[in-house]
């Protein structure tokens, strides 16, 4: 027996999402990999994808969760034995292929990630592809040479997923964190994982003129629109800044100024396609890099039952760091 949430499309297309208890393993879609779920988790594309908005899904019915964690069922793959602790984010699960709100999930073996030694599944979702993307960023950060003696880095929408992570994961490596949230009755949260300043979102997006007074030496963005745009303007000479999100917006008003005259550089992340090695290597030191605090703070956990009204809540910004969702 598999229980999933589904996803189904009426004539004028809307979306209904209803809790399903009769399918079976046959139902699911095929794949080499049979894996039990354990945990899922709650992203702002999930919330998009629930909520029937336009862009994420691409086929009905859907199961949808872009992330997922348990362990192998069956294989027909040589990588993977039952048994074998794994975990999966991105490749469009949950958007074009069943995904994790489910029991079971059946899946290609070239998709799923070993889950590194003593992690849980749990754990593996507190990060999931937000923690996973935002792990990304700091390495792209780092990628380009930036350190944090060269000055503060400042992290957009820090209270959401993405952010959450951002923060703690900077902050353990050292850096002195700004942390640049709409919400900031949250300060004493963000300052628990390590953030050092808290700003008002409207800092950044008031900003109008092409450069503005240098600051950040490193940022990472999971809002976009104005906000990055005031970041690019605000960023240091050689300085650089991760654009892994659209919380605010997708576009992007801005002019090459911050480009041209102070070097500085525009890093996009991807996580849904990035190539396995470069996975393996964010999990392992997401395994051993995570901040309790984020564990003890940022996390929450719920049933598949909340999921719809939690998608309301992560698209209105009112989640506060990661939701682990279980079957
Ligand atoms: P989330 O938990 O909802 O976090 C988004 C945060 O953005 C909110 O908590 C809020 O933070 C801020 N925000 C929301 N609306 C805003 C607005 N109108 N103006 C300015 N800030 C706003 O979502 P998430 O799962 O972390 O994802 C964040 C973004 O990254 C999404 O756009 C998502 O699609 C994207 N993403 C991209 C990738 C990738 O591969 N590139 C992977 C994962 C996520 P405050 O309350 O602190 O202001």
């Amino acid at each position: 027996q598999v229980r999933a949430l589904v996803l189904t499309q009426n004539e004028d297309k809307t979306v209904n999402a209803e809790l399903r208890h009769d399918l079976t393993v046959q139902d699911l879609p095929e794949g080499e990999v049979l894996v039990a779920v354990e945990a899922s988790s709650l992203n702002y594309k999930d919330g998009l994808a629930v909520l029937g908005r336009p862009g994420v899904v691409r086929r009905y019915p859907m199961v949808p969760g872009i992330d997922l964690a348990g362990s192998v069922v069956t294989s027909t793959d040589d990588r993977y034995r039952p048994g074998d602790p794994v975990l999966l984010t991105g490749w469009g699960v949950g958007e074009g292929h069943w995904g994790g709100y489910a029991t079971h999930a059946r899946v290609r073996a070239d998709w799923l990630t070993h889950r590194p030694e003593g992690m849980t599944a749990s754990t593996a979702m507190a990060v999931g592809t937000a923690g996973f993307t935002a792990m990304l960023s700091v390495m792209a950060l780092e990628d380009h040479g930036l350190t944090p003696d060269m000055g503060e880095v400042v992290v957009t929408g820090a209270s959401g997923g993405v952010g959450s992570v951002a923060v703690a994961l900077l902050a353990a490596r050292g850096w002195t964190v700004v942390a640049s949230t709409g919400r900031t009755d949250e300060g004493d949260y963000l300052r628990a994982l390590g953030a050092s300043e808290i700003i008002g979102r409207e800092v950044l997006s008031d900003l109008k003129r092409p450069l503005e007074k240098e600051r950040f030496a490193a940022g990472i963005d999971s809002v976009g629109g104005s906000t990055l745009a005031g970041l690019l303007a605000s960023t240091r000479r050689g300085g650089a800044v991760a654009a892994c999100g659209l919380a605010q917006s997708s576009d992007l008003h801005t002019t090459v100024m911050p480009f041209i005259l102070r070097g500085v550089s525009l890093l996009g992340i991807d996580s849904v396609m990035c190539p396995p090695d470069r996975r393996e290597r964010a999990w392992a030191r997401l395994n051993t890099e995570l901040p309790q605090a984020l564990l003890d703070t940022g996390v929450h956990t719920a049933p598949l039952a909340d999921v719809q009204a939690l998608a309301a809540q992560i698209l209105a910004g009112q989640v506060r760091g990661r939701t682990v969702i279980l079957p």
